[in-house]
């Protein structure tokens, strides 16, 4: 794996960093600033060894044409704060403004370029617009450094293309994302137990289908497992339900039981009769998975299954975690959450490995309270860990460990 070192002597060089900025705004105000945070590290080593940092990243979905709303300068000026140095703002990704920050920097100094995704040849499918696009991003650096774990699954401009143009490497942030999703994958210590939940099964069945033979438990809450408990034969009311995943619950509740995989459900639920909203106070109750009333819908797993869960991951020596257990923004269903996340942190200090993967999962431990440091690794990457787990090629790591 070529990581910065393989890079030589930064000192003068120009460095395209790709770095994963796309923190939640509301207006200018940067709501969560994790993802710059997690950034820093590298961007500090690339200009801590004299190189001329150009840092490129997207916010949101502007569509390929620029969009005020989407503008990184918020970010770069929060940047600026969390390195304790200045950072410079160029106000287009590749044109005038670009060439002139960039041709300006001095060693160790350190540029932002605006929204790479204002530039409809970011995402474009067509390999030649891409192209052309990373070649004008290439002619602003000497080198580039893949930094932004949470868009290594994108086959874009600024991830892959560029990687093919300049000398090459996978940023710490990267790196360390990829050892830890490959110990989860390659050779687990166990027992091994993946948690599954969120709202959609259809959203995770690719990860269910290859980590069915790897793990030893599969423990399912959150909107999903009401489809799995309807496919065990059980009503479920008024809950979250993908009619058109039963067959495939089925075949999995099977398959697992064919492999002595233990898949483990609620069995008990938190229910109550309308989804939360602000105009409501929560009526939550609790039933029994198999008692679910007609009326109600199921918004977290139950406290005995809380229990059930802890428990089960009592002695696991590896644990992935993607998707809250339940509408955990609503105190009355986040209990079954901050079970898991409870149960996941004394993995960690018994000396086993925890991982959080998913944007939801991580934005529920940090609003529990939970510190970070007490899981072993909270990916910053949703999609790419989700992807990753589901043994697909992200384009963005084959391209730096190409030979
Ligand atoms: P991301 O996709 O951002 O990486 P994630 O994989 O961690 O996040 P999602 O699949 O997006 O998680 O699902 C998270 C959402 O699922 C939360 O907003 C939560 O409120 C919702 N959710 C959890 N349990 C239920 C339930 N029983 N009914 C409806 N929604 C639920």
């Amino acid at each position: 794996m070529s990581d910065i070192s393989s890079l030589g002597d930064l000192t003068g060089k120009r460095v395209l960093v790709r770095s994963d900025l796309n923190v939640p705004l509301d207006g200018t105000t940067i709501t969560d600033d994790g993802r710059i945070r997690a950034s820093v590290p590298t961007i500090k080593q690339l200009s801590d060894a004299g190189a001329r940092v150009v840092v490129t990243a997207h916010l949101g979905r502007p569509g390929g044409s620029p969009d005020p709303k989407y503008s990184l300068q918020p970010v770069a000026a929060r940047l600026s704060e969390l390195l304790g140095r200045p950072v410079a703002f160029a106000t287009d990704t590749v044109g005038a403004s670009a060439t002139e920050t960039v041709a300006a920097l001095a060693d160790g100094e350190v540029a932002v370029l605006e929204n790479v995704r204002f530039n409809d040849g970011e995402t474009s499918k067509d390999d030649d617009v891409r192209g052309s696009f990373a070649d004008q991003l290439a002619q602003l650096a000497d080198a580039f450094v893949s930094d932004g774990f949470g868009v290594v699954h994108r086959k874009q401009a600024s991830v892959y293309d560029v990687a093919l143009r300049l000398p090459s490497a996978m940023g710490g942030l990267v790196a360390a994302e990829v050892d830890v999703l490959r110990r989860l994958t390659e050779h687990p210590e166990r027992p091994y137990v993946v948690v599954l939940g969120g709202s959609k099964v259809s959203d995770k069945l690719g990860v269910i289908d290859n980590l069915i033979d790897k793990a030893d438990k599969l423990l399912i809450g959150g909107g999903m497992v009401f489809t799995f408990l309807k496919a065990q034969g059980h009503e479920v009311g008024k809950s979250l339900l993908e009619d058109d995943q039963l067959d495939t619950c089925t075949r999995y509740l099977s398959e697992a039981a064919d492999r002595g995989v233990e898949i483990l459900l609620p069995t008990d639920v938190v229910v109550d009769t309308a989804f939360p909203s602000g105009d409501r106070e929560p009526q939550p109750s609790v039933v029994p998975a198999s008692g679910i009333p007609a009326d109600a819908l199921g918004l977290d797993i139950g406290p005995e299954s809380g229990e059930a869960f802890a428990a089960a991951l009592r002695d696991a020596r590896t644990v992935f975690w993607n998707g809250p257990m339940g509408v955990f923004e609503v105190d009355a269903f986040a209990e079954g959450t901050r079970a898991v996340a409870q149960a996941l942190t004394e993995v960690t200090s018994s000396g086993g490995l925890s991982v959080v993967g998913g944007g939801d999962s991580a934005a529920a431990v940090r609003k529990l309270g939970f510190d970070e440091a007490a899981f072993g690794h909270i990916s910053t990457g949703g999609g790419a860990s989700l992807e990753f787990l589901e043994g697909k090629e992200l384009p963005g790591i084959a391209v730096l460990e190409r030979d």
